[in-house]
C-alpha cells in the first residue's frame, strides 16, 4: 500500500482541500501517514498569500528532491509552475481547480503518460465543486465547507486572485446536502469558507445570496454551531440588515471576520478595496450594538508601498476603537504578476516598527476585551484536545476557552467559570456537564 504524507499551507479552504485529498486517496487504498520519512508520496498543498510562506514552501519542494514522488498542489502551481519545476524537476503538479483528479494525475504519472501537454491540463482554470466528496477531516467535530472559489475583487497586492480567478459559487442544495451528511456523521461545528463569503452567488445575478444560504443551513434540524468565514466590507453593506437578523439564531457563532487591510481611505482606494473605512465602522458598530460581546476578527497589511505615518495612526486608532480579538497582521510583500510588482517597498525597519506597534495595540486591547469574563460562568462547546487533560472549547462568541477536563467532554457543551485569560484565549474551570 503506497503511503502518502500531506503538508498543508494557508487558509481553511486549503485545509479542506487537504481533507478531500486524504479522503479520495485513502478510499483508493493509499495510506495517509503523518510524517514525510514514512511516505512514498509527499504532497505539498501550497499557498501564495505571503511571500515569506512562498519562500518556505519553495525551499521545502527543493529539499524533497530525494523523495520518490513530490506532488505540488494548491495555488502555487497555477502561478509559479515553471519556476517550481526548476526547483525539483521530478515534481508533478495539481492545480487548485483539479483536486478531484488527484487519482488520474497519479495514474498518468505511474503509466508514464504525464507529458507536458497532459501536465498542463491539470493546471487549467475550470469550475470544480469541492463538495460531497470523500474526506478525512482533521477534526471529526469540525466540518469545513467551501461555498465558492475565486472572488469579484482585483486588489492591487493580491496573488491569490491570479490562482483562484473569477468567482464560482457552489449551488445551495449541494452545500446543504454536504453539511447534512457531515452532521449525520457526527460533526457539531460547521465552518463556511472561501476567498470572500460576502459575494456568494453574485456570479448568478450580481447580488449576494449569502443570507439565503445561511437561512437554508440554519433550518437543518440538527444541533450544531455555524462559523461564517471572512466577508469583505463592500459585500456586507448590501446584506447587513439580513445578516444582523440571521446572527440572532443561537446556532450562529457571534463571530465576524471582516478583513479591512487598512483603516486609511487613501490606501484602500489604491488597493482597489471598494469600500471606505466609514462603512466598516458602521457595520461593526451595528453588530456590536446587537451583539455586545461579538468576536471581531480583522486583517491589516502593514507597510503598503503608499503607507504614510498618518495612515499607520489610522490603523492604530482603528485597533484601539474596535479592539478586534483576532488580528491577522501581514507585512506587505510584493508578488510577481500583481499591479504592485514594480513598486518600491518601504524600508524594512519602518515596516517592522509599525508592525510591532500594531501588534502591541492588539495585545493590549484584546486583553481589555477579555477582562469582562473573569468569574463569569459560561457555556462552552469542547471541540479539540490540546494535551492529556487540556481541551480547547468555544463560547457562543467563538472565543477560545482552554479548560482542564477529560475526553468524555469532547463534542459536548459544558459550563465553566472563567478564572484567567491571555491575548487570544480565556481559561475556564469546569463547573458542570450538560450533554449536547
Ligand atoms: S478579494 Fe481581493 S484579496 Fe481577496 S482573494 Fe479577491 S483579489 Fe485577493
Amino acid at each position: 500500500m503506497e503511503k502518502v504524507y500531506i503538508e498543508t499551507y494557508g487558509c481553511s479552504a486549503n485545509q479542506n482541500n487537504s481533507e478531500i485529498l486524504a479522503g479520495i486517496l485513502s478510499r483508493a487504498g493509499f495510506l495517509i501517514v503523518n510524517s514525510e520519512e514514512l511516505a512514498d508520496v509527499v504532497i505539498i498543498n501550497s499557498c501564495v498569500v505571503k511571500s515569506k510562506t512562498e519562500s518556505k514552501i519553495k525551499r521545502r519542494i527543493q529539499d524533497l528532491k530525494s523523495k520518490n514522488l513530490v506532488l505540488v498542489c494548491g495555488c502555487m502551481p497555477e502561478t509559479d509552475f515553471k519556476k517550481i519545476r526548476k526547483l525539483n524537476t521530478r515534481a508533478i503538479f495539481l492545480g487548485t481547480h483539479h483536486f478531484k483528479e488527484v487519482l488520474n494525475l497519479l495514474r498518468d504519472y505511474q503509466e508514464k503518460k504525464l507529458d507536458e501537454k497532459k501536465q498542463l491540463e491539470y493546471l487549467k482554470r475550470t469550475d470544480e465543486i469541492k463538495l460531497n466528496l470523500p474526506k478525512l477531516p482533521k477534526n471529526n467535530l469540525v466540518s469545513i465547507h467551501q461555498i465558492s472559489e475565486g472572488c469579484l475583487g482585483n486588489c492591487s497586492y493580491c496573488k491569490t486572485k491570479l490562482a483562484k480567478g473569477k468567482l464560482f459559487s457552489y449551488p445551495i442544495k449541494d452545500i446543504v446536502k454536504s453539511i447534512t451528511q457531515d452532521l449525520e456523521s457526527g460533526a457539531k461545528e460547521i465552518w463556511l469558507t472561501s476567498q470572500d463569503n460576502g459575494c456568494y452567488g453574485c456570479d448568478w445575478d450580481n447580488k449576494s445570496h449569502l443570507p439565503e444560504l445561511l437561512n437554508e443551513i440554519l433550518t437543518i434540524k440538527r444541533n450544531f454551531k455555524l462559523r461564517l468565514g471572512m466577508i469583505n466590507p463592500n459585500h456586507v453593506n448590501e446584506i447587513l440588515k439580513e445578516l444582523l437578523e440571521i446572527y440572532k439564531n443561537p446556532k450562529m457563532y457571534k463571530f465576524l471576520h471582516i478583513p479591512i487591510q487598512s483603516a486609511s481611505n487613501q490606501i484602500l482606494e489604491h488597493m482597489h478595496r471598494k469600500y471606505k473605512i466609514e462603512q466598516v465602522r458602521e457595520i461593526i458598530n451595528k453588530f456590536q450594538k446587537d451583539f455586545p460581546d461579538i468576536v471581531i476578527a480583522t486583517d491589516i497589511i502593514v507597510g503598503y508601498p503608499r503607507e504614510l505615518e498618518e495612515d499607520q495612526k489610522k490603523n492604530l486608532d482603528f485597533i484601539r476603537e474596535f479592539k478586534p480579538d483576532v488580528f491577522n497582521l501581514s507585512k506587505f510583500s510584493k508578488h510577481k504578476g500583481t499591479e504592485l510588482e514594480k513598486y518600491s517597498i518601504l524600508a524594512g525597519k519602518i515596516i517592522a516598527k509599525r508592525a510591532s506597534e500594531l501588534m502591541q495595540a492588539h495585545k493590549e486591547t484584546a486583553k481589555e476585551n477579555k477582562q469582562k469574563y473573569i468569574n463569569k460562568t459560561i457555556k462552552v462547546f469542547v471541540n479539540e484536545k490540546i494535551s492529556e487533560n487540556l481541551y480547547r472549547a468555544r463560547d457562543e462568541n467563538y472565543n477560545i476557552v482552554v479548560v482542564k477536563t477529560s475526553k468524555e467532554d469532547l463534542g459536548k457543551e459544558i459550563e465553566v467559570r472563567i478564572i484567567n485569560f491571555g491575548v487570544h484565549n480565556l481559561i475556564g474551570e469546569k463547573t458542570k456537564v450538560k450533554s449536547a
